[in-house]
């Protein structure tokens, strides 16, 4: 069971892979979530997608598609697994053809804009456990401190507003191409973006009950 969340960016895709990962017990495989990590671990990797990714700009398709690559070699992804954030671009996508890796369901979670911007700016992470948080839809229960662990919560960097205009028009422009590109192997199962956390899951498990594939 291979699935693609596609999606811009504060789509809440990445909420949706984790629930997904849990029902579907595949892994949910995050490339900014292994180039964040790679960055905090200040690693080779991380040193040269850090500039990238602080301006809301695509590290290079070697770099993400090596990544991949690897992480998909592993044991945990016998039975399948749920990409998340990758692939971004066309050429990234045709890599994943080259490695015969056969995608069953793309799925396409849909927002505006307007909306898109109020998500990316109100979101804050805790320091110490990661936990996350949103000034207007999950605020902590005292400003910038953790509910779970009191630790600091901050804004990623390229959450701040000028990154985040940045990573809206790189993804219309190099990744909404994949809506087509999947389009015509008959596998984008669009779904609406608004609405609650449970109600977006429902809407994707019913889109992934159409492609075939049931928990
Ligand atoms: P995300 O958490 O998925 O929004 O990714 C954060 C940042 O990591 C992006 O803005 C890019 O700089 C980088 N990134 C993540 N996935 C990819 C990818 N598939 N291709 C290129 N850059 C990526």
């Amino acid at each position: 069971m291979n699935i693609i969340l596609l999606g811009p960016p504060g789509s809440g895709k990445g909420t949706q892979a984790k629930m997904l990962m849990e029902v579907y017990t595949i892994p949910q495989i995050s490339t900014g979530d292994i180039l964040r990590a790679a960055v905090a671990n200040q690693t080779a990797l991380g040193k040269q997608a850090k500039e990238c990714m602080h301006k809301g700009a695509l590290v290079p398709d070697e770099l993400v598609v090596r990544i991949v690559e690897e992480r998909l070699k592993e044991r945990d992804c016998g039975r399948g697994f749920i990409l998340d954030g990758f692939p971004r671009t066309v050429a990234q996508a045709e890599a994943l053809d080259r490695l015969n890796i056969k995608i069953e369901a793309a799925v396409n979670v849909e927002v505006g804009n307007d909306e898109l911007m109020k998500r990316l700016t109100g979101r804050r992470t805790c320091r110490t456990c990661g936990a996350m948080y949103h000034i207007y839809f999950n605020p902590p229960r005292r400003d910038g401190v953790c509910d779970t662990c009191n630790g600091e919560l901050y804004q990623r960097d390229d959450d701040k507003e000028e990154t985040i205009q940045t990573r809206l028009v790189v993804y219309e422009q190099q990744t909404n191409p994949l809506i087509s590109w999947y389009q015509k192997k008959n596998i984008v199962y669009s779904v609406d973006g608004i609405g609650t956390v449970q109600e977006i899951f429902g809407r994707i498990t019913e889109a992934l009950k159409k492609a075939g594939l049931s928990a």
